[in-house]
């Protein structure tokens, strides 16, 4: 939305960790705020944003791997390293990176960690809060905390790096990530299905892990609406018209396994039995070949692309039970009905949903030919509210930034709050560290 506009007067781009505990220490005997910048692709407003005259630190000059265990697959690089160049890195050692973003040729694996990003590989491999192993971090002080472990196994007292992850860089900067990368999956395919109704996405999910188990590494959901938008925009390659008939869901499975003809099977029969319920799906379109299987991920991946390209969007990244992810949709829709500004000249054109079914995070989208306070009071704090009767979270992946702080409350308890402002002034009394972000 662009809402908040840098003000810094000042980017640093430290080498080293002792050059940020140097650049640390000036500031903290001096008060001067400091805002960590990785790749800048954050989609939470006003996160890495200066918004008085702080120092920006960014830290796209510390990107060197410093040791990768082809055994355990412990990799060990700057904060500053870029997730795409990390997974160019260990491709040849047969390894991926558990993590997987649309953004990934920018983001940096230390923006990653402190937004606690999600992404595509969530189901399979779990979040950052397991996968990291251990962290480097510059507190607001100057301090080097070393908790660069590449053990699995380490119960000697507080996890703190736990605490940095999702901080949003309020608490220090990271400066380096031991992670764990998993092997490289031998075979991956995917397919796509077009619903009869939303009714349908749990009983197939439940199918799908049931079936495909061990092998099943995504599972995501679109609305009709999104659909639409993505092959409006000529971003992804229609499904058969006829086929998909009036379809209002689609759910992508994906299967990344050790064996393809093992997998494939497997895959093939699962497709055979939710085609042979003719109350569940439509139609269902299995890739035959890696173009196939990319035009298949283009459909989901090209959403928030598309999104952009159809109008201003108010986004929400939220979590609440898969069960009413249609229904949060629908509310949205009928809200801004009764508000006279669905679809009405200078309104809303569409509001789409899609989203991790697997992790039950759904992206609600709203996109308006403008950005205006009428819209924006229709929604807010209607979604936060809707959210919180789910007893769901106002931000699922993203994070608070600065735009959220003031509706961290919906998701968290006062008990909550009070204590995580305890924690931020345990780590910075003096209140330097990205200021105004996450905490009001
Ligand atoms: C096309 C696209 C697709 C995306 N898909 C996903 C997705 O599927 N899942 C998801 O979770 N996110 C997604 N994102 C959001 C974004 O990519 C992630 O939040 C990413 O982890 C941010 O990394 P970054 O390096 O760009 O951080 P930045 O945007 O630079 O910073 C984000 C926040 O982290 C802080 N920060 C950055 N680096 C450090 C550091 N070294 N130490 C301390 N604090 C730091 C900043 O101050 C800021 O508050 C997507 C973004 C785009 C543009």
């Amino acid at each position: 939305m662009g809402k908040y506009k840098g003000q810094s007067r000042l980017v640093l781009k430290p080498k080293s960790t002792q050059e940020v505990s140097q650049i640390m220490k000036h500031c903290w005997e001096r008060r001067i705020g400091v805002v960590p910048q990785g790749g800048n692709t954050g989609l939470v407003e006003g996160g890495g944003v200066p918004v008085k005259d702080e120092v920006v630190l960014n830290l796209g000059s510390m990107n060197k791997v410093r040791s990768f265990d082809p055994v355990s697959g412990a990799l060990v690089a700057d904060a500053g390293c870029v997730l795409e160049v990390l997974s160019q890195h260990i491709a040849p050692h047969g390894y991926i990176m558990p993590i997987d973003l649309g953004a990934k040729g920018s983001c940096h694996i230390g923006g990653n960690v402190a937004t606690n990003a999600g992404g595509l590989r969530l189901l399979r491999y779990g979040s950052l809060h397991g996968t990291v192993l251990g962290l480097e971090v510059v507190l607001p002080d100057g301090t080097i905390i070393d908790q660069l472990s590449t053990l699995r196994k380490d119960n000697t007292g507080y996890d703190l790096k736990q605490l940095f992850i999702g901080a949003e860089g309020t608490l220090g900067i990271i400066t380096g990530v031991s992670i764990l990368t998993p092997p490289m999956p031998q075979s991956t395919n995917n397919l796509v299905l077009a619903l009869n109704s939303f009714e349908n996405v749990l009983p197939i999910f439940k199918k799908t892990r049931a079936r495909l188990s061990e092998i099943l590494s995504a599972f995501e959901y679109f609305d009709r609406n999104a659909y639409e938008l993505v092959v409006k925009h000529k971003l992804g390659k229609p499904l058969a018209e006829d086929e998909i008939a009036d379809a209002p869901a689609f759910v992508l499975v994906e299967t990344s396994g050790g064996n393809k003809e093992h997998d494939e099977a497997k895959l093939q029969e699962f497709l055979e039995e939710v085609m042979s319920d003719e109350s569940l799906v439509k139609t269902g379109v299995l890739a035959q070949a890696t173009e196939q299987f990319q035009q298949l991920w283009a459909l989901r991946e090209s959403i928030p692309e598309a999104v952009s390209k159809e109008g201003k969007a108010y986004k929400y990244d939220i979590s609440v039970p898969v069960s009413t992810f249609e229904s949060v949709v629908a509310k949205t829709r009928e809200r801004l009905q009764e508000k006279g500004l669905y679809q009405t000249p200078g309104g809303v054109r569409e509001v789409v949903g899609y989203g991790h079914i697997g992790d039950g995070n759904l992206h609600l989208n709203v996109v308006a030919e403008k950005y205006s306070d009428e819209i924006e009071a229709a929604l807010e704090p209607f979604v936060y509210e809707l959210v919180e009767s789910h007893r769901g979270s106002i931000s699922a992946e993203h994070g608070i930034g600065l735009m959220k702080a003031h509706a961290l409350h919906y998701s968290k308890s006062k008990e909550s709050i009070a204590l995580m402002k305890k924690i931020k002034n345990v780590f910075d009394e003096r209140g330097i560290m990205n200021p105004g972000k996450v905490l009001e």
